[in-house]
């Protein structure tokens, strides 16, 4: 009788492709076996009975600021990490800013990867940075394992790290693009919400409704035309992060029609909360491109359905609680939204329980897409060789998100109080469990 390391029995298997009842079977971390209809006779060193649990492919984060090294009393490897096994994620792709040095050359690189692989229970993989100043480091990054580059076209908040101008958007993607690689953007007009905000803010308009409209979803537009021009250019695979509106994702779906080698991510925040929840909240819920309005929530929700959105990421952008304290000023406060640990809660909460999104659709969105755009070739799904990076959910469950519930450094997010239906059980990470009743598992 064969052995294994770990079995899981009777669970409800999910991919992108089907939902089956049956068993699962790990061996040095991978998947050696998945028998849907008759159990898998074997032993095992673990047993999992999941019985009326559903088994996902770990969800993989393709977008979160660590802040480490050099700004960890924001965040950490170790507290982030933690927080995503705590929310079912068995990968994480830091961005290359907010940690310092960032991420802009091969020194700085091989510091952060190796902090992670002290600090990070889940694995980690990282973004390279493309600023003005990198041009020269690109090729380094790539051949050191960045699993693609980041630029802002608008300030990034962050001293060291640079926005990008026309010239070098051109001379970075003709680069990436020869090396094969992607280049993501943060696409927002700097001129568009520095004069926008300039003229409320002269007129002592700060209310969260005003810097709302300091950021435009046509300024988003207009930068994403702008690199999509670029990218036409240069031949660059291009990766939108955090679209917040459908009209954003329609400039995109109409290049993708042209031929366009362009992908596009949304965030769980642009797909449950709203400008009320900014005005409620305050800079809790701040963050760029801002919140928009319902009918905006429920048109993005419609391009998920209709498969115009290719992944999900949190975007998970932690600070310290002094300075998300409300003012009356909100243009003053840090903007960032807490959410790595509660991507799944959400897209389950309001996507597959609220608007009858499949289950199916959600692992494609947060694992299957993500392995496949940045070349995780052994992950994404549950399949015999696949890295046995899997997650336990209790989908009959509801829980209310309580503020010592979370992991993160700094334990404040939009979704505290808020109750989801979808309580990740167990999360297994190269077949180890990482997280189990309610607590990480210290390796
Ligand atoms: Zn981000």
């Amino acid at each position: 009788m064969a052995h294994y390391d770990l079995l899981i029995k009777n669970g409800i298997i999910v991919t992108a492709d089907s939902t089956v009842q049956g068993d699962i079977a790990v061996k040095n971390g991978k998947i050696m076996d998945v028998s849907v209809g008759k159990p898998i006779e074997a032993t095992a060193t673990q047993e999992i009975n999941a019985e009326g649990l559903h088994i996902f492919p770990g969800v993989i984060d393709s977008h979160v600021h660590f802040n480490e090294p050099g700004r960890t009393e924001w965040e950490g490897l170790e507290t982030g990490s933690r927080s995503l096994a705590a929310g079912g994620a068995t990968s994480f792709f830091d961005m290359p800013l907010n940690s310092t040095p960032p991420t802009i050359n091969k020194a700085n690189l091989e510091t952060k990867r190796r902090l992670a692989e002290e600090k990070s229970i889940v694995n980690p993989y990282f973004w390279g940075g493309l600023v003005p100043e990198n041009l020269n480091d690109l090729k380094d990054l790539h051949e050191n394992g960045v699993i693609g580059f980041k630029a802002f076209m608008s300030p990034s908040g962050i001293d060291d790290f640079n926005n990008v101008d026309d010239e070098s958007i051109y001379k970075g993607m003709k680069e990436i693009a020869s090396l094969g690689s992607l280049l993501a953007v943060h696409a927002e007009s700097t001129v568009m919400c520095e004069l926008l905000a300039e003229e409320r803010i002269g007129q002592g308009k700060v209310t969260a409704r005003d810097y709302v409209d300091s950021r435009p979803i046509i300024s988003e537009i207009e930068a994403v035309r702008r690199v999509l021009s670029y990218a036409e250019l240069t031949g660059c695979k291009l990766h939108i992060v955090h679209a917040s509106s459908r009209k954003v994702v329609d400039v995109i779906t109409d290049a993708k029609k042209r031929g366009v080698d362009i992908t596009v991510e949304t965030c769980p925040h642009y797909l449950s909360l709203t400008v009320t929840d900014l005005e409620e909240q305050g800079v809790i819920a701040k963050c760029a491109p801002p919140l928009r309005d319902q009918e905006e929530v429920d048109d993005l929700w419609t391009a998920v359905a209709k498969g115009e959105i290719d992944t999900i990421g949190s975007d998970h952008s932690p600070a310290p609680a002094s300075m998300k304290v409300i003012s009356d000023n909100i243009f003053e406060g840090w903007g960032g939204i807490s959410g790595a640990q509660s991507m799944l809660n959400v897209l389950l909460t309001e996507g597959h329980f609220k608007r009858n999104i499949p289950l199916e659709k959600i692992v494609e969105l947060t694992a299957t897409n993500p392995a496949k755009i940045f070349g995780l070739t052994t992950k994404g799904t549950i399949a015999v060789d696949y890295d046995a990076d899997l997650t336990i959910v209790n989908l009959n469950e509801s829980f209310e998100l309580k503020k010592e519930d979370l992991f993160y450094h700094h334990q404040h997010s939009p979704y505290v109080d808020m109750t989801f239906k979808g309580k990740v059980k167990t999360t297994i990470v190269g077949g180890r469990v990482v997280f189990e009743n309610g607590q990480p598992i210290e390796q």
